[in-house]
C-alpha cells in the first residue's frame, strides 16, 4: 500500500526570522520569503512536502492586529484538509498574543499549528532561526503510532521548547530563550531527539467537536495595570469608559489591588454597569486567589472574576473570541472561569 507523503503549510507573516538589514539606515526590514527557503536547504531533506504561503504585506509583529488572526484562521480552515500541520513564522514581539488568540479561534483542532520565529535574522551566522524553523517543521509533521498528529494544539516552538500557545509569554528581549510558559510544563523538548511530554498534550476528544473557526472578535477590552501611585482619575477613565465591554485588571501577587474606598467604588461602579472585569496577576507564576487578603476579597465582592493562572495575553484573546461570539456578558463570564483550551489550570 502506498501512503501519502505528509504535507506542511509554512505560513510567513513577517518578523525578525525573515528580516534583512537595510544598508541605508541599518534597521531590520522584512524581505521576500523565497529568501528564507534558500537560506534553509535542510528543509528539502524532510520526508514531507512543504508548501509556503506569504502574507502581503509582511509585518513586524509589533503591528499585528486581530485582522491578521482572522486571516490566519481562515487560511488554516481553507487548507485544513490538504495539510498535516501548519508552521507560522511570526515576529516574537506579539507571538504569545497571536498564539493565544488562535488557540481560541480554532476549535476541535486535530492538527499542529506551530508558531515560531527568531531573535536573529535567518541569514546571520549565529541565527536561532534555522534551528527553530527546522524543529517546528519536524514537530508539525510528527505522527503518533496510530498516524494521528503528535501535537494537535496551537503551540510555540522556541529555543528547544515546545510550549502550549495560550500559556506563553515573551520573557527575554535579548536571549535565545525568549519564551516561557511559567504555569504549564513544555509539551516537548528538543535535544538530540524531540521528547514529547505526552501527558501534557491535549488530544482531541469527542466533546471537542469537528474542526471549526470563530472569526468574530469583539476587541472592546482594556488592560489596567495597577501600580503604586495610580490615580483615581486614570482608574475611572479606564474602568468606566463606555467604549469598553471588559477590562483585565493586572493586580499584585495573588490578585490584590488598592484597598482605598475610591478604587473599590470605581470597580463596583464598573461591574454594576455590566462590564466584565477579570483579575490577572502581574506575577509570572502562581495564581489569583481573591479570598486570601482583604484587598482581593474587596474586588471579588465588587464583582471581579478570577483569571486564576491565565496570562494577560491569553485573557485578551479569550475575551475577544468569547465576546465576539456571545452577546450575553453573563455567559461570557461563566466561560471565562472555565478552561477552554488548557489556558488555566484545573
Ligand atoms: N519586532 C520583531 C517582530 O516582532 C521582533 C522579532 O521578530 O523578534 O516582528
Amino acid at each position: 500500500m502506498k501512503y501519502a507523503k505528509s504535507a506542511i503549510l509554512l505560513i510567513y507573516t513577517g518578523g525578525t526570522i525573515g528580516m534583512k538589514e537595510d544598508p541605508s539606515d541599518s534597521t531590520l526590514k522584512p524581505f521576500d520569503f523565497s529568501g528564507i527557503l534558500s537560506e534553509v536547504p535542510e528543509l528539502g531533506k524532510f520526508a514531507c512536502r512543504i508548501d509556503s504561503y506569504t502574507f502581503d504585506p509582511l509585518i513586524d509583529s509589533s503591528d499585528v492586529e486581530p485582522g491578521l488572526w482572522q486571516k490566519l484562521a481562515v487560511l488554516i480552515r481553507d487548507s485544513y484538509d490538504d495539510y498535516d500541520g501548519f508552521v507560522i513564522l511570526h515576529g516574537t514581539d506579539t507571538m504569545a498574543y497571536s498564539a493565544s488568540a488562535l488557540s481560541f479561534m480554532l476549535s476541535g483542532l486535530g492538527k499542529p499549528v506551530v508558531f515560531t520565529g527568531s531573535q536573529l535574522p535567518i541569514g546571520r551566522p549565529r541565527t536561532d532561526g534555522k534551528e527553530n524553523l527546522i524543529s517546528s517543521v519536524e514537530i508539525a509533521s510528527a505522527k503518533a503510532p496510530d498516524g494521528s498528529a503528535m501535537v494537535p494544539e496551537v503551540c510555540v516552538f522556541f529555543d528547544s521548547l515546545l510550549l502550549r500557545g495560550n500559556r506563553t509569554m515573551k520573557v527575554n528581549a535579548s536571549a535565545f530563550d525568549a519564551f516561557a510558559s511559567p504555569n504549564f510544563p513544555p509539551l516537548a523538548e528538543a535535544g538530540i531527539d524531540i521528547k514529547y511530554n505526552l501527558k501534557n498534550i491535549h488530544y482531541k476528544t469527542p466533546d471537542d467537536g469537528d474542526f471549526g473557526i470563530s472569526t468574530e472578535l469583539d476587541t472592546r477590552v482594556a488592560i489596567l495595570k495597577v501600580h503604586p501611585g495610580i490615580t483615581e482619575q486614570i482608574c475611572r477613565h479606564v474602568l468606566c469608559d463606555p467604549g469598553i465591554r471588559a477590562c483585565i485588571i493586572e493586580t499584585y501577587g495573588s490578585g490584590n489591588a488598592i484597598s482605598k474606598p475610591w478604587f473599590v467604588d470605581i470597580v463596583r461602579e464598573s461591574a454594576a454597569s455590566g462590564k466584565i472585569l477579570l483579575n490577572v496577576t502581574q506575577c509570572l507564576r502562581g495564581e489569583v486567589n481573591m479570598s486570601l487578603y482583604a484587598t482581593g476579597m474587596a474586588l471579588k465582592r465588587a464583582g471581579v472574576l478570577s483569571g486564576r493562572d491565565i496570562t494577560t495575553e491569553s485573557a485578551l484573546g479569550k475575551l475577544f473570541v468569547l465576546m465576539g461570539s456571545c452577546p450575553d456578558n453573563e455567559k461570557v463570564k461563566a466561560l471565562l472561569e472555565t478552561s477552554l483550551r488548557g489556558e488555566i489550570s484545573n
